[in-house]
């Protein structure tokens, strides 16, 4: 069946079009959309993208070539443009968007070749079942994948019950506790030299780094004191290997596992990638090696089952996306849907609620009673890591993990390595701070209730454990009194009511209105408008100090506080007569309900009482005495009004750990015998060396442990001087017209591979929109984050593969970029990333900064800094020009950049110039 279909490749100001009659056409995006109207449905590649950039409605029929992708080859990662679709197939890639609209219909064939030639592996045994259903809900490639399969002797649906053919796992014996035997830093030398086989690169400081962190696996010689090494690593010095060497080693010899830690998701699978060194079978690395995330990140076959059953009886177009996840589900190597091997843009082409919507996101597994529990990809994942030598988390993760005494896990593990260690101190800010909000309320109160009305399937409380409870009196009366004091909690409309004001009396007993927790909401949102320092401001988010308190959240706190208290009550009864079931019914109970019950019992505990005990305390100090003015706190408490789009969406009461690193050592540091915290940017390099150190160890909580840190720094092996460039220009001012005009004429000079980063989301938007038609084009292809319809990693690959492109980002792209070669070749950061200057900030810099609060703002810009220069040089081929455009950088914020790095201070043109001529003389350095 021939593919007669036109070719479409868009950029932001025109588009190449190959017709169905084989004439290539350059068009003005404008043209090109109009063309398209006479058209049939096209091949595309990202069909949102490229609509969205023909000023087109997302929706309109084509042929995307990367469902045809996630059909053909479900689980295979590929960045979605039609380069990474080529790179993919061992195509030719293109080099133009003429090019690649002229590719198109080479690599529909490419696809649907392999899928003939792939025809009968197990895979593909209910293809044809599947596609048959597609192309009855409109899926424009169903004839096509139909044509490429062997007639099937029961074409039916099969296929999406894709769980039927998964593995069960297996319930083993807890593992015994691991033993102590050090790793000797000439056996850490050793096992590195053998990870990297004879014929590696030599690093020298590899070595070294190997045989310094082996520090952190000695046996511990006192309670509460574990070693604790800090090490940094210069970009460059191979630090992943170098901490897997003595890691490995530990978990071999003592039994027990390495929790290794990092700070992204995308991170995670970047250590994963590197363990293939060490362990290059892949039965024996899924074996030995494990990817653990929290629970909500992989896909819940319960969930799945729900939703396929309500398309296959007609559910139109929304059976395209659960088919295709279908697929992936009989592919995947662990279900994970965030940063795993379901592509990122799959979400992109098909929305959340068919990937992340089928998570299981709100606690409400009801593990032993499903059906598929025991193939269930969480239980998989939970059980392989118990056994694993290498568990691969995140810091939210672990630190949650080791805050609730160890999840799912059931063990807490003794020996952990931090990567990305100066992130240490705001993951712990995020998982040891608390808040009360509409939205968390209404969750809560959601989870126990179920969905009220709407066309939510959630379950509530009763119904998950309706089996458990029903008929036993003594469970039925606490059940029922939890689902009425949970009437408390924002119900169904609650933001709509959030600025009405505080109304107390009308609280209890009227039908309609407000309950105690909305009473409070519009008491603290009364608060912050009352306080806030600049009322026009109605379009952004505001924050204000939580004490002193006004009257009204006075009266609601304490009436918010017992009302919470009707509820906790009735849960502690339910969760200590469930324990007492358990024990009292020891012989008779069999192992599903046993398991259920002791689910529940977790569930019960961590998703509803552990929150209601912090929102009761933390009411509970909002009718204490005001602070004294000074006082040294050990929270900040403050009030948030969320606003999206003018209009007020949420209204917060937030508390913090003034110093979250002491939860942190308390509850993770203390009890572990052995931890690594490890970063290229551990240390501020101000001229002090000393107070470096003090100020690394302050920000990992080495303080508040009775463990002496070890400290090691191998610095990079890296010829800054001779790969680098570093400009400050003086003459572009903080206008927005200027600020374009600079990161445009600096992208034009590099012909792409620029990285622009961002300080504010709205100077991004902004520049965005002025430079894009220009670098268009030039031929360049702009990505941003935030404006394109993508996620961060979708992002970073079309970047990386598409190597005169230009991406521009914040945060995040500051931190977790890592694109060696000429892909990126010019870092422009817009401005001086001081910290952001908060309430929160605000007290941290008063009382941990020592009293030298311009050198604790100073001390995060220059990690910052260090960060986002750091992006720029990731090999020894790789050359590149860092240029700050903030002439207001202050001389002392200079020794960010790293030794041998000589900041040059020049205007605009001559920093253009003096570009353009560094990247073409070193056009040969690159490699890849
Ligand atoms: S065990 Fe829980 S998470 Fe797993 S498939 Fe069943 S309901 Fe979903």
């Amino acid at each position: 069946m021939a593919l007669s279909a036109p070719a479409l490749v868009a950029g932001h100001a025109r588009a190449a079009i190959l017709t169905a009659d084989g004439e290539l056409l350059s068009l003005a995006s404008t043209d090109a959309a109009a063309a398209l109207r006479t058209m049939r449905p096209p091949l595309v590649v990202h069909a949102p993208a490229t609509f969205r950039r023909l000023g087109l409605k997302a929706g309109a029929p084509a042929l995307d070539l990367l469902e045809l992708f996630a059909f053909v080859l479900p689980a295979k990662p590929v960045a979605p443009t039609p380069r990474g679709l080529a790179l993919a197939l061992d195509l030719r890639p293109p080099a133009t968007l003429e090019d690649a609209a002229a590719l198109l219909p080479d690599i529909a064939a490419a696809l649907l070749h392999r899928l003939r030639a792939a025809a009968t592996v197990p895979l593909n045994a209910h293809a044809l079942g599947i596609a048959d259903r597609m192309g009855r809900a409109g899926w424009l490639w169903a004839p096509w994948v139909r044509d490429m399969l062997p007639p099937q002797a029961t074409p039916g649906t099969d296929g999406f019950r894709p769980w039927r053919r998964l593995p069960e796992w297996e319930e083993l014996p807890p593992p015994p506790p691991p033993s102590s035997h050090p790793v000797a830093p000439a056996e850490a030398r050793a096992r590195l030299a053998a990870i990297l086989g004879p014929g590696a690169e030599q690093r020298p400081g590899q070595a070294d780094y190997a045989d310094a962190v082996s520090a952190a696996f000695a046996p511990r010689e006192a309670e509460g004191t574990p070693h604790l090494v800090l090490a940094e690593a210069g970009t460059g010095t191979g630090k992943t290997l170098g901490y897997i060497a003595p890691a490995s080693l530990w978990a071999e010899r003592n039994h027990g596992p390495v929790w290794i830690s990092t700070y992204t998701k995308h991170l995670q699978r970047q250590i994963d990638a590197e363990l293939t060194r060490l362990f290059p079978d892949p039965a024996e690395r899924r074996r030995r090696v494990v990817v653990r995330k929290g629970r909500e990140n992989y896909l819940c076959l319960l969930n799945l089952e729900d939703a396929i059953s309500g398309v296959l009886g007609g559910g139109g177009q929304r059976l395209i996306p659960l088919a295709l996840l279908a697929r992936w589900v009989a592919a995947t190597a662990d279900g994970d849907l965030q940063g795993g091997d379901l592509p990122g843009w799959f979400n992109e082409l098909f929305g959340t609620t068919a990937t992340l919507g089928l998570a299981d996101r709100r606690g409400e597994c009801i593990h032993g009673a499903c059906p598929h529990y025991r193939k269930c990809f969480i239980e998989h994942t939970i059980r392989r890591a118990r056994t694993a030598d290498l568990v691969v988390a995140n810091h939210a993760l672990v630190m949650t993990q080791a805050a609730l005494g160890g999840l799912d896990d059931a063990v807490v593990p003794t020996r952990y390595v931090f990567d990305e260690g100066h992130h240490v101190f705001e993951a712990a800010d995020s998982a040891f701070a608390a808040e009360i909000s509409g939205a968390e309320g209404a969750e809560l109160r959601r989870w126990l209730l179920g969905a009220e009305g709407g066309l939510s399937r959630a379950r509530g409380l009763k119904r998950r454990l309706d089996e458990l409870v029903v008929g036993d009196k003594a469970l039925e009366t606490p059940l029922d009194a939890i689902l009425t004091a949970a009437r408390a909690l924002p119900g169904p409309g609650w933001s709509q009511r959030l600025t009405e004001p505080p109304a107390p009396e009308r609280a209890a007993g009227i039908p309609g209105a407000r309950n105690p927790f909305e009473v409070f909401l519009s008491a603290i949102r009364a608060q912050i408008m009352a306080r806030v320092q600049d009322e026009r401001s109605a379009l952004y988010s505001e924050e204000v100090d939580a004490f002193p308190v006004t009257d009204a959240v006075q009266d609601a706190a304490p009436a918010l506080a017992r009302a919470l208290g009707r509820l906790a009550e009735p849960l502690r009864t339910l969760i200590r007569r469930l324990g007492e079931k358990l024990d009292a019914e020891a012989d008779a109970l069999d192992t599903t309900t046993r398991e259920r019950i002791e689910a529940a019992l977790r569930a019960l505990q961590r998703r509803a009482l552990d929150p209601l005990n912090i929102w009761i305390s933390m009411l509970t100090t909002l009718s204490e005495p005001d602070k004294e003015p000074g006082e040294h706190p050990t929270f900040v408490h403050f009030l948030v009004l969320e606003r999206r789009e003018g209009q007020d969406r949420d209204a917060t009461y937030a508390r913090h750990h003034l110093d979250p690193t002491r939860p942190f050592a308390i509850t993770l540091g203390g009890p572990a015998h052995g931890l690594l915290v490890t970063s290229a940017t551990l240390r501020d390099s101000s001229a002090d060396a000393e107070a470096g150190w003090d100020a690394a160890e302050a920000r990992i909580g080495a303080p508040h442990l009775q463990s002496t840190p070890y400290r090691a720094a191998l610095g990079s092996p890296f010829d800054y001087a001779r790969q680098t460039r570093c400009f400050l220009v003086t003459d572009v001012t903080t206008d927005l017209a200027a600020l374009a005009a600079a990161y445009r004429t600096l992208f034009l000079a590099a012909g792409g591979g620029g990285l622009g980063l961002f300080t504010a989301i709205s100077r991004l938007k902004a520049v965005h929109a002025r430079i894009a038609p220009a670098l268009e084009e030039a031929g360049i292809q702009l990505l941003a984050q935030h404006i394109d319809p993508m996620d961060n990693a979708t992002l970073v690959d079309i970047f990386r593969t598409e190597e005169n492109s230009c991406l521009l980002g914040t945060d995040a792209m500051r931190d977790g970029v890592d694109v060696p070669g000429r892909a990126l070749r010019l870092v422009v950061f817009e401005r001086v990333p001081w910290p952001r200057p908060d309430i929160l900030h605000r007290e941290r810099r008063i009382h941990l900064s020592g009293g030298d609060t311009t050198g604790y703002d100073d001390r995060i810009a220059r990690l910052r800094l260090r960060q986002a220069f750091g992006r720029l040089i990731r090999t020894a081929t790789d050359r590149g020009v860092f240029v700050l455009l903030d002439r207001r950088m202050p001389t002392r914020l200079m020794s960010a950049f790293p030794p041998g790095v000589h900041v040059i201070r020049t205007g605009l043109a001559e920093a253009v110039r003096q570009t353009a001529a560094f990247i073409h003389e070193h056009q040969e350095g690159w490699v890849g």
